[in-house]
């Protein structure tokens, strides 16, 4: 068969690399280091990790990265193997000897016979031979890439800041505190007037709050993210509250339009100021905390934003942050098989269509590079069950999340389907887990079975 021609070295393309050439689909691999540099990689090895050492938490049982993991296994991951070969003690996470793990993986795809590794920077649209091709550049994205694929979309900006707000698991918001309803009532589109959810503040506790994200320690930003403007429409929550002490109550947390079902009537049901959370996916189990982006260190944002009323005991499916950062609107731009619809031999994989972190963007990178190589040999593959995690993070980027507010996403417990049943604390987090690797065998048996 002709080659299929991935683009960028990284987590998530030499994971896809791996996975067509071990589908017997010659690939071409094409990286720019060293010939060209981003602004965060420091060496020319593939998959080189820019940050931290960490692959986070290992525990296939109770944590959803850590299931991701284990799938991966299952699925001959090439990026799960060398970082077991290479991990370094880290507790329950998998951390890896960042060089020893890139090496590895540079000379396994190095020394496979099908595939061949160019350096060069593709700097537009792929030539019309490529006919199958997947993007797999990152968020650091060659800018004259970033820009032919902006103009192939329509889209406005592929480069922003990503302004991310924390999300929490709406199962661990106090309802007997906070509230559902849309200001003025107002029933948006395809809702019901009820679509928000809710947390008053009096006085004592707003000041209370602005002092604690005054106060709260920041990460800096990289010398290279100084020169990115961030947007007026989405500045960090603490940049706002620095400007004065009512800007938070003329912006994100004003109380007008709201009236609070559980303050006494006599008060009025008006609040000095409130926190709105919105619906974050379509299973409803998931709510961002609205206008909260934020670059407060992690634990800091749990202390400050367990202040608010009704998130005592708030679980954060993922913490506020804010980096410069290229990515499709996945949900609108791309098909179920990571086609993009304007141009269907042109797949995505990795950072670039709206996962976060290491491992998610090479799980994609995985299931991509499956399905461009299934392409080539005529045969179908079908995407894995939504209750895997592999699953349901595919699922959340190409139908899952809304496409106005898609945002990067890390795996979480929120993207699975219910479970049939009540299920209770870390008893429902195994029958997640099990659920998940039990469909997961399944549907690799089903393909195996069919090849
Ligand atoms: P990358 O690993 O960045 O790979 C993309 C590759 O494409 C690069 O090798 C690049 O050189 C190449 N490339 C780009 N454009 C072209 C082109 N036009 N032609 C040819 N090659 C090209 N995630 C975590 O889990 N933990 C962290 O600590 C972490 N820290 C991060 C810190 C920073 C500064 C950034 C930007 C991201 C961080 N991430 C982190 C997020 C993300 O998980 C990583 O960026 C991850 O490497 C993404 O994988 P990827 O394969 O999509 O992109």
């Amino acid at each position: 068969p002709r080659p299929v021609h991935v683009i960028g070295g990284g987590l998530a393309g030499s994971e896809a690399a791996w996975q067509i050439a071990s589908a017997g689909v010659p690939v071409v691999l094409h990286e720019m280091r060293p010939v060209r540099k981003t602004d965060a990689h420091q060496t020319d090895g593939l998959a080189e990790m820019v940050c931290s050492n960490s692959f986070r938490s290992d525990d296939a049982e109770y944590n959803a990265v850590g299931l991701l993991h284990e799938e991966m296994r299952r699925c001959g991951s090439l990026i799960l193997r060398c970082a077991d070969a290479h991990k370094v003690p880290a507790g329950g996470a998998l951390a890896v000897d960042r060089d020893g793990f890139s090496a590895a993986v540079s000379e396994a795809l190095a020394g496979h016979p099908l595939v061949s590794i160019v350096r060069e920077e593709v700097a537009g649209l792929p030539p019309a031979d490529w006919d199958s091709v997947i993007v797999a550049t990152g968020p650091l994205t060659s800018p004259a890439l970033a820009e032919a694929v902006r103009e192939l979309t329509g889209e406005e900006s592929l480069a922003f800041f990503d302004a991310i707000a924390p999300i929490v698991y709406k199962e661990s918001i106090d309802l007997s505190k906070a509230w559902f309803q849309s200001r003025y009532d107002k029933p948006g589109p395809g809702g019901t007037g009820q679509d928000y959810i809710n947390c008053a503040m009096n006085r004592e506790q707003y000041e209370a709050f602005i002092q604690a994200l005054l106060d709260a320690p920041k990460t800096d930003f990289k010398e290279w993210e100084k020169n990115t403007p961030y947007f007026e429409g989405c500045l960090p929550i603490e940049v706002m509250a620095s400007r004065g002490v009512d800007t938070l109550r003329y912006g994100p947390m004003k109380p007008v339009g709201l009236t609070n079902p559980h303050a006494p009537p006599e008060a009025g049901r008006r609040s000095h100021a409130i926190v709105q959370l919105r619906q974050d996916n379509a299973l409803g189990t998931l709510y961002n905390l609205v206008g909260f982006q934020t670059k407060m260190k992690y634990a800091d944002q749990t202390r400050v934003f367990r202040m608010i009323p009704g998130l005592e005991n708030a679980e954060f499916a993922r913490l506020g942050g804010l980096h410069r950062n290229t990515f499709l609107n996945s949900p609108k731009l791309l098909d179920r098989e990571m086609r993009l619809k304007a141009m269907p031999s042109l797949r995505f994989a990795g950072q670039v269509t709206g996962v976060e972190g290491y491992v998610e963007s090479a799980a994609i990178g995985l299931l991509t590079g499956r399905f461009a190589g299934a392409e080539r040999l005529g045969r179908t593959c079908t995407a894995p069950p939504a209750t895997t995690a592999l699953g349901a993070l595919l699922n959340h980027i190409t139908g899952g999340a809304e496409a106005e507010t898609f945002q990067p996403m890390n795996v979480n417990f929120g993207l699975f389907p219910d479970l049939e049943g009540k299920i209770k604390g870390r008893d429902r987090k195994l029958a997640y887990t099990r659920r998940a690797l039990g469909d997961l065998d399944g549907w690799l048996g089903t393909r195996q079975a069919a090849e």
